[in-house]
């Protein structure tokens, strides 16, 4: 039945000539860094393009983000002075939908980092199957050293800065790292007042991650980590290892982090050991995460928790264990810490934790890499839910949501093994040639106007 037959054959364009990314990245003039983030991500993607034979304009239409926008803003201090702000919002790809993609506030946000998590934004909605594209934004700023009163000025002029470039159907915000319902709260808020008053009903959509009581999901703030475990409940058993009985470590225990932890520990798993800006703990018996998660409240890391030995980052790396959960920062797991892991599994919950070299060291120390664009794609997902919820004036159950983010990580999960064994590649590519093929598919139903 699905046979092509010889007209259907003749009627399609013929398949573009291989390019490598080096020849992408020359035609683009793109003069590639090897520590830049954005060149990384662009080549991963672009590997994954040739397995999947797309054809070559689309693979530079992909190398780079349709928009990236800009903005200074003023904002004034609690002490008087008026200090100016930079921040960014880079719209990366829009053909399956909406950009979407979350706004961070953190002192090392940079034009190309913003790019390069855009893109994996437009790889991650596909690979999940939700109809949006990617997006991203940030701001350079330290939400630590800022007064609540001052985070509000920030979150309201940049939302203010950025209103006309972005919209309830255009372009969707969330929260990211340093960022939190809150300000989403806030900047809902602010983008609502800018609007003509008959229009504003409707508005609270321009951003998802909203707290439940102005229009949020029931379960958005544990999505990421909920996904996360989706993930490891459906690939764990294949690799030997009994998810409820797991011992794994975490980097980083903000939201994905604390969350996949107290998840996890919930099921039986054994949390062994965090690091994060304060310090490495450990704990043989197992950290508990929701004492752990009341520290971290109280003193704003991990550090000096009560319950745990403090060990260096070279022990926290070396721990023999299951799995460990990179769930904070780009480029952490370079060569130098790939080389000292002694987990069975690196699942990462965070975007782009590992460097190409890290990941090269990973894939010869026969340690799995469950990738990031499918690890933490439940935070959009049950974004995706908010905004539906939103656009038709229902409030779905918790139940409900837990139940459809499982059938979309659980599907998304299958369709990187498939590719895997398909393209006869390492699962992050794979990731991205299950991606690709969709929006190759729609680029060629689409065509290029004019
Ligand atoms: N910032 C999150 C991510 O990187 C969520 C994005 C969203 O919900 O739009 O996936």
């Amino acid at each position: 039945m699905n046979q092509v037959t010889s007209t259907e054959k003749a009627q399609q364009p013929p398949a573009s000539p291989p390019h490598l990314p080096s020849a992408v990245f020359e035609e683009l003039e793109i003069v590639r860094d090897p520590s830049n983030l954005f060149h990384q991500t662009i080549e991963q993607v672009l590997i994954a393009a040739e397995h999947v034979g797309m054809r070559h304009h689309q693979k530079i239409i992909l190398a780079q983000p349709k928009n990236e926008i800009m903005v200074h803003f003023p904002v004034l201090m609690d002490d008087g002075h008026h200090a100016l702000f930079k921040g960014y919002r880079v719209q990366h790809n829009n053909a399956l939908g909406p950009y979407k993609g979350g706004i961070r506030f953190h002192p090392h946000v940079s034009l190309d980092d913003v790019k390069s998590l855009a893109v994996l934004m437009t790889m991650k909605c596909s690979l999940v199957k939700v109809p949006y594209g990617g997006g991203k934004g940030g701001v350079k700023c330290n939400p630590r050293e800022l007064s609540t009163e001052e985070l509000k000025r920030v979150t309201r002029r940049f939302c203010a800065a950025i209103s006309n470039q972005i919209g309830p159907d255009y372009d969707i915000p969330a929260p990211d790292v340093g960022t939190n319902s809150q300000i989403m709260a806030w900047f809902a808020d602010t983008y609502q007042l800018m609007m003509p008053e008959h229009t504003r009903q409707d508005t609270h959509r321009i951003v998802t991650g909203k707290p439940v009581e102005m229009g949020g999901s029931v379960g958005r703030e544990k999505a990421t980590g909920q996904g996360l475990v989706d993930v490891l409940k459906e690939m764990l058993p294949e690799l030997g290892i009994d998810v409820a009985k797991c011992r794994f470590s975490l980097i980083g225990f903000g939201n994905v982090g604390g969350w996949t932890g107290r998840l996890l520990c919930e099921l039986g798993a054994t949390l062994a050991a965090v690091l994060d800006h304060t310090g490495a703990i450990h704990n043989d018996k197992g950290i508990d995460a929701e004492a752990l998660t009341t520290h971290v409240a109280e003193t704003g890391g991990v550090g000096g928790f009560h319950d745990a030995e403090s060990i260096s980052t070279e022990e926290f790396y070396g721990l023999e264990l299951d799995v460990l959960v990179p769930a904070a920062l780009e480029q952490m797991i370079t060569s130098k810490e790939a080389a000292l892991i002694n987990a069975r599994v690196v699942a990462e919950g965070a975007n782009a934790p590992t460097t190409p070299e890290g990941d090269a060291v990973l894939i010869q120390r026969g340690i799995e890499i469950l990738p990031a664009i499918l690890c933490n794609a439940g935070g959009v997902t049950v974004s995706y839910f908010e905004w539906v919820q939103n656009k038709t004036s229902t409030v779905w159950s918790g139940e409900d949501i837990d139940e459809r983010l499982n059938t979309h990580m659980i599907l998304a999960a299958r369709r990187v093994k498939l590719a895997a064994v398909k393209y006869e590649c390492d699962m992050r590519t794979a990731s991205y040639c299950a991606a690709l093929e969709q929006i190759a598919k729609v680029y060629d139903l689409r065509g290029v106007f004019p």
